[in-house]
Order: C-alpha cells, then sequence, then structure tokens
C-alpha cells in the first residue's frame, strides 16, 4: 500500500460497545452492519491508501438516522466517516480511527426537479449517471461530470466539489450546489445557502461545506442548479506527434476566444492503453485532444475549432464524429481509461494536479524528470483545458512503492513551483495531506484548523482527513 494510514490511535472498544447499544435502539439492528465481511468493503476507497476496518457500518435511511448516528457519536466520543459510493481517490471514505462508517448510499432519493426554477432537489445517495439520465430525459442538463458517473454519488461529489471534462465551460460541482441540509456533530441538523440561483446574505457557509471532504457535517439533502439541455453537441478528435504540439493547440484554441465544454488530453502512453483496449488509433499519433463544443452554434463553434488548430505545427489529423454513436464510442474510450491503464502494471496511482494552462507543457518535461529519475513509469491525460492532469505513476511490485512515493512527493513540489494546486478535483483527503504545507501557509492551515473546531470541537468526524497528522510515507 503506498500510503500508509495516520498513526491515529484506534477508538476504545468501550466507547463503541455503549455506542452500539443506543445506535440499535435509535436507528435498529437491520441498519448495522457488524459482520465482518460486509464490513471489509467499507475499509477502503479507490486510492491507494491502506485499509483500515470500521467497527460498523451504520446504513442510514433518513436523516434522522444521520442525526441520531452523530448525536450517539459524539456522546460516546465515536469517531464517524462518512461515505457515498466509495470511488474517491484520496481515502477520504476511509475510517482510520475505526469507529462507524455512516453510508449514505440508502439516502437515494430525487426529491423534486423544478422545471420552472431549473433546479433539484436530491438526497446524497443518488448515483451521479442515474440522476444525469433521469434530468436529461426532461431536457435537461446537470453540468458537472466526473468520469465515475456510474459509481459516484452526488453527496461524495458535494464532499469533493468534483469536476470532471466539462468543468472547463460549466465550473465544478461548487458551482452547481445552490444549498444543502446537513448534520452536524451532536445531531443539530440545519439548512444553509438557498433555492435561488442568486443570493449573497450572509457568509457563503454553502460554499465552505462543499468540498469539506467530509469533515465538517454530513450533507441530507442537495439543491441542485439545472440548465436547459444543450440542443446540439459536436465532438472533435485531434491527432498530435507529441504532447507539446497538443499543448500548444490547447493554447491557441482558448487564445481564440473559443470555449469548448471540455478539452481533454492524451499523451503517447495513455494511447498505447487505448490501443490496447481494442480502440484504432493512428499508430503516428503520440497524443490526442478530445474537444467537445455544445450549443445552438455547436456546427460553427467546430468550423472556428478547426480554423483555430488547422495546420500548426505537429496536428496529424481533425476528425469530426459523424454521429451520436461515433461520440459515444470516444467517450467511452475516455471514461474507461482508468480502468484501461489500471492493466498496464499491477499497480497506478492517479494524481490530479492542477497547473496554469501556459505551464502545461513545463508539466510534462518535470514529470519526465522525476519518472527517469525514480525510474518510475509514468502516464498522464486529463482535462488540460483546466490545467488539470492525471499523471499516473505504475509499478508491480512493493520494492518499487520507496520510488514511486518519492515521485509523486516531487510532483507535488514541482507543482506547486509552477503556480499549481495539489488537487483539481478529487481533494486532499489522506493520500494528500503529507503535502499540505507545500502549498498552504502554516497560518492558513492553523485557520482551517480552527473553523474545523467550531463544527466539530472533539475532532470526531472523519479524522485523518486533510490536514497532516501522524502521516508516515512508505
Ligand atoms: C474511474 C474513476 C474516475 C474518476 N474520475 C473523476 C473525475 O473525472 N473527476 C472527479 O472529480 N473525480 C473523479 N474520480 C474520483 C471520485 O469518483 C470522486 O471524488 C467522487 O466525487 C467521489 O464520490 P463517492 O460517492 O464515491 O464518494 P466517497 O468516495 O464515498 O466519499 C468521498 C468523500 O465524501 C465524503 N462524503 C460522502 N458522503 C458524504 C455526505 N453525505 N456528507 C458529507 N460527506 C460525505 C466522504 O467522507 C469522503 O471524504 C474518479 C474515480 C474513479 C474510480
Amino acid at each position: 500500500m503506498l500510503f500508509a494510514a495516520p498513526k491515529i490511535p484506534r477508538v476504545a472498544a468501550a466507547r463503541v460497545e455503549r455506542a452500539l447499544i443506543e445506535l440499535d435502539r435509535a436507528v435498529g439492528q437491520s441498519k448495522l452492519v457488524l459482520d465482518e465481511t460486509a464490513r471489509r468493503v467499507y475499509a477502503e476507497d479507490d486510492s491507494q491508501s491502506e485499509a483500515c476496518m470500521p467497527d460498523v457500518v451504520v446504513v442510514a435511511e433518513s436523516k434522522d438516522d444521520v442525526a441520531a448516528v452523530l448525536r450517539i457519536a459524539e456522546a460516546h466520543e465515536v469517531p464517524v466517516t462518512p461515505r457515498a459510493g466509495g470511488s474517491g481517490r484520496t481515502g477520504g471514505a476511509v475510517p482510520v480511527a475505526g469507529g462507524i462508517v455512516l453510508a449514505t448510499h440508502a439516502l437515494n432519493q430525487v426529491v423534486e426537479i423544478d422545471r420552472e426554477n431549473l433546479t433539484a432537489v436530491v438526497q446524497p445517495g443518488v448515483v451521479l449517471g442515474t440522476f444525469h439520465s433521469l434530468v436529461e430525459g426532461e431536457n435537461l442538463f446537470y453540468a458537472p461530470d466526473p468520469n465515475s458517473a456510474e459509481l459516484c454519488m452526488i453527496g461524495g461529489n458535494v464532499a469533493e466539489n468534483a469536476g470532471g471534462p466539462r468543468a472547463f465551460k460549466y465550473g465544478s460541482t461548487r458551482d452547481h450546489v445552490l444549498g444543502l441540509e446537513a448534520v452536524f456533530m451532536g445531531g443539530r441538523t440545519m439548512r444553509v445557502g438557498k433555492r435561488t440561483v442568486k443570493g449573497v446574505t450572509g457568509y457563503d457557509v454553502t460554499a465552505l461545506l462543499v468540498g469539506s471532504e467530509g469533515t465538517l457535517g454530513v450533507f441530507t439533502e442537495i439543491t441542485l442548479r439545472l440548465f436547459p439541455k444543450p440542443s446540439q453537441v459536436a465532438t472533435l478528435l485531434a491527432l498530435y506527434t507529441d504532447v507539446r504540439a497538443a499543448g500548444a493547440s490547447v493554447s491557441r484554441l482558448i487564445a481564440a476566444g473559443l470555449v469548448p465544454r471540455c478539452i481533454e488530453m492524451m499523451d503517447a502512453a495513455t494511447l498505447g492503453a487505448v490501443r490496447a483496449a481494442g480502440n484504432a488509433i493512428d499508430e503516428r499519433a503520440g497524443a490526442m485532444l478530445l474537444i467537445e463544443v455544445d450549443g445552438e452554434d455547436a456546427e460553427a463553434q467546430l468550423e472556428r475549432l478547426g480554423n483555430a488548430l488547422g495546420d500548426a505545427q505537429g496536428t496529424l489529423d481533425l476528425v469530426v464524429a459523424q454521429d451520436s454513436a461515433q461520440r459515444a464510442r470516444l467517450w467511452a474510450a475516455r471514461k474507461s481509461l482508468s480502468y484501461a491503464t489500471r492493466k498496464m502494471a499491477t499497480h497506478k496511482i492517479a494524481e490530479d494536479v492542477v497547473v496554469p494552462r501556459s505551464r502545461i507543457g513545463a508539466l510534462l518535461e518535470k514529470t519526465e524528470a522525476i519518472g527517469a529519475r525514480e525510474k518510475v513509469r509514468h502516464l498522464t491525460y486529463g482535462h488540460a483545458g483546466d490545467g488539470n492532469l492525471h499523471v499516473n505513476f505504475l509499478w508491480d511490485t512493493p520494492d518499487e512503492e520507496p520510488r514511486v512515493a518519492r515521485a509523486v512527493e516531487s510532483l507535488m513540489r514541482e507543482t506547486v513551483a509552477l503556480g499549481g494546486t495539489l488537487s483539481g478535483e478529487h481533494g486532499v483527503g489522506l493520500a494528500k495531506a503529507p503535502y499540505l504545507e507545500f502549498e498552504q501557509s502554516a497560518d492558513l492551515i492553523a485557520l482551517q484548523k480552527d473553523v474545523k473546531r467550531v463544527f466539530d470541537p472533539k475532532g470526531l468526524l472523519n479524522p485523518g482527513k486533510i490536514f497532516p497528522t501522524g502521516h508516515k510515507g512508505c
């Protein structure tokens, strides 16, 4: 395991025992998961973080269940880790101190879709892909689209402020959350935010809770902003000799004033994995951009794209998807990248660093140098329009792990040195907590810890996340 759990003591068994008696009374036996095999599923997420067993999993079916868990946990000082789909990439849902995992997947109702005001109210366990299909069936559109849409849930997206390819035009999850109902430690339930698109009353507590990684409160209802479904969508594939030429094209089309909804980039090693997965891609190509535009003028935008990208140096081919089936095939290849590239080695870690777009080329050069120095295989793909790249390191055997850990640390340092940030969408969780101080001052970290204490004075809600606490590299 690349990231050992932080050295946080597990909660004492006697406290758990006392909490269990009350939980049994408050939520009922049927919602408690105690069986060891069943609990094991909740010990890890989709990161390279060490698994940690919870003492009990509570499958909440109502906000009263959530409130009861947080009341009992506070009274008996038992840690609680909220969980949605478990697809997180930074160990956010891993219960490092044991205690209770508060599973929210059964809170899965779409409470309301308000066509007139273009809003929706959902519970946190709604699977994102299901929600996309539902609103699109009504000719509406919910923009955030992490590539894990069939696995992740909206509560997890809100907690991580998830992004995805369409964030380039539409922003990340935070830009689409109008308000929340949240339960805090002790069981206090509150509504924050608004139902209107505009509103500036008081501090923006909604914005603070979005991206709080399950450390401040547990969401039980989320009010989202919708858009009318774009009438046209068009997709263009651009093939390049190498990533530098592809990166230069990204800058060129943005400078031309074009705002595609997605600009996704894949490097040569990634294209190798895409080909190995059965997709025929010109063998000369050493990089690819997948660009998508939407709106009534999608055709006109495509033409402008073609003119902007045109015959620039290193361009091999520009191919427009002819129909929705071809579009779907292109996106299926993009969305399966994570799993396709996983086949290239026994282990893989996907970082999600962001640099100013103008520094993408520099980041790729630094990554090359890090890979060569540490002798670690790597590949890069991601949301190039945002400067948000998934640098993946690959390895097979445990003896390689110290080199991979050094490569990750170097990547974090180089990203910050280039004016970037450690995470564009996966959050800090366990995996990036040791590097937080590379980017943020001691004062800023202390301020955030003060905020955490206001919400959770005993430090029981999702301990060990975001802030460096007794972390140990592998
Ligand atoms: C194949 C693959 C592709 C991915 N692609 C993307 C991508 O394109 N963009 C992107 O942003 N991410 C991506 N991810 C990462 C991941 O899917 C997102 O971080 C997602 O938002 C996590 O949602 P989840 O429901 O799985 O949450 P979980 O992993 O269950 O939890 C994530 C965090 O949310 C907290 N949490 C869960 N529910 C609640 C709640 N009700 N209240 C408060 N806190 C809560 C947890 O404590 C944890 O800290 C990808 C992951 C995979 C496996």
